[in-house]
């Protein structure tokens, strides 16, 4: 059996993954087998109703026949227990389904519910033609993400994250987690475990400030290394549970290649190659707005303030600068076409920064004075003019390499590759099981 579910956070409390691990624990009394760990799929981050993190998750199961209807009534109190059902903005999603494999036509769904924007008649057309099951609340939007996890088998690149879990007592208050352990946990494990701490701001960054029941999540590239520094990081609160997921965090798995402007579309993530046609500028908040252009049109790019390094590139870019952004497409205003919100830039290949100088006078070697556009240069030391001569282009030396900046690790999406996994990527990797791979 496939148990996929959605939505059940509002924005003030629960959480998705936490019904995972609770469900875990109930799934092991029953003596199933755990055909994979359970899995964390993040959505397309621009969805515009999605709650926080728009995560889905998914339970994959071997279990007695006769089990069958226990198992999705406990799923089911489980949800009505733990979920926000009566939240404003909750819509919950449970889709059951029994076949062992997922068809592609399930598959290819979910890719879509990663990139764009999916609808709830689509999601119910392909529940009913593969037979899958589906229950959902309020607008019932949910079952869309549940219906995308189940569909989701992380084939190509994937992550792991081990989140631990705190006793409901302490739900709402500050997280206690030894700060110094965390850093040396990253020092120790690096490059296998990634957005533990923001180096620029020197903050750890695996605890959320929610009311959330989450202590704090590891992630990292093997089921293995997530439970070591998970030994390694001293919770200074008691822990009531933990479980490792597998997920699609930090793969990029959102992004869509686009091959030129006019091909952008709303609430995409895009990666786009073009030239920069306006130099950056400075807007209010400290964000950094610039533009680029190819054949078919300009767009804007803006660099968020909280992007760091990011931003402090933007900051550099110049015209003609030969740039591959990746960023999400925002809707367009009144007065605005569409706009990228960038997660990173490419710098392929930089222009020549020129700055334009008054040229020397040829006989006191001292810098002319212009008066006027195009009217010439005269001397302050001899009063000689000199109608003829021309400004001087220099080109300034740049701040700028060639590479790429990715958004700060605080900044950054579920789903953004950071720069540590770079050539970490998995393909057809087979998923190993840990013995204990969840606690208790
Ligand atoms: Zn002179």
């Amino acid at each position: 059996m496939h148990i996929g579910i959605d939505d059940t956070d509002s924005v003030k409390n629960g959480c998705t993954t936490y019904l995972a691990a609770l469900l875990t624990e109930k799934l092991t009394q029953m003596n199933v087998q755990f055909q994979d760990y359970p899995t964390l799929i993040r959505l397309n981050p621009n969805v515009p109703w999605k709650t926080r993190g728009n995560g889905a998750i998914c339970l994959r199961f071997q279990h007695q026949t006769h089990l069958t209807n226990d198992i999705k009534q406990l799923t089911l109190n489980l949800l009505e227990e733990n979920s926000q059902t009566n939240n404003k903005g909750t819509n919950p999603g449970i889709v059951f389904y029994q076949h062992e494999q997922i068809p592609p036509v399930l598959t290819t769904f979910s890719r879509q519910t990663e990139t764009s924007i999916v609808t709830i008649e689509h999601a119910v057309k392909l529940i009913r033609k593969i037979g899958a099951e589906a229950l959902g609340y309020n607008t019932c939007r949910g079952i869309i993400g549940a219906l995308a996890a189940i569909g989701e088998t992380l084939t190509d690149d994937y992550t792991y994250e081990l989140i631990a879990y705190r006793t409901p007592a302490n739900w709402g208050t500050k997280r206690c987690v030894d700060k110094e352990s965390i850093f040396n946990m990253d020092r120790l494990l690096q490059p296998n475990v990634f957005n533990n701490i923001d180096t620029e701001k020197n903050r750890v960054i695996i605890t959320p400030r929610g009311p959330d029941p989450i202590l704090f999540g590891i992630r990292g590239e093997s089921a293995d290394v997530v439970k070591q520094a998970f030994k390694l990081v001293k919770p200074l609160e008691p822990v009531e549970r933990w479980v490792i997921f597998r997920s699609n965090q930090g793969t990029d798995a959102h992004l869509t290649y686009v091959p030129s402007i006019n091909k952008l579309k709303c609430y995409n993530s895009i990666v786009l190659k073009a030239v920069v046609s306006k130099d950056p500028k400075i807007i209010p908040v400290r964000h950094v707005l610039f533009s680029i252009k190819d054949d078919f049109g300009e767009v804007d790019c803006i660099a968020y303030e909280p992007t760091g390094d990011l931003r402090r590139a933007a900051r550099e870019l110049v015209i003609g600068d030969y740039v591959e952004v990746t960023g999400a497409v925002k809707r367009a205003t009144k007065n605005k076409s569409l706009t990228l919100n960038l997660e990173k830039i490419n710098v392929i290949s930089l222009n020549q920064k020129l700055v334009q100088h008054n040229p020397f006078c040829p006989d006191c070697q001292k810098r002319l004075k212009s008066m006027g556009k195009n009217q010439g240069f005269r001397c302050n030391w001899c009063s000689k003019k000199f109608v003829d001569l021309k400004k001087q282009e220099h080109a300034l030396p740049r701040a700028l390499k060639q590479g790429v900046y990715v958004a700060s690790p605080r900044s950054q999406r579920h789903l953004t590759k950071p720069s540590r996994r770079l050539g970490q990527e998995k393909n057809d990797t087979p998923v190993v099981f840990i013995k204990d791979w969840y606690w208790p």
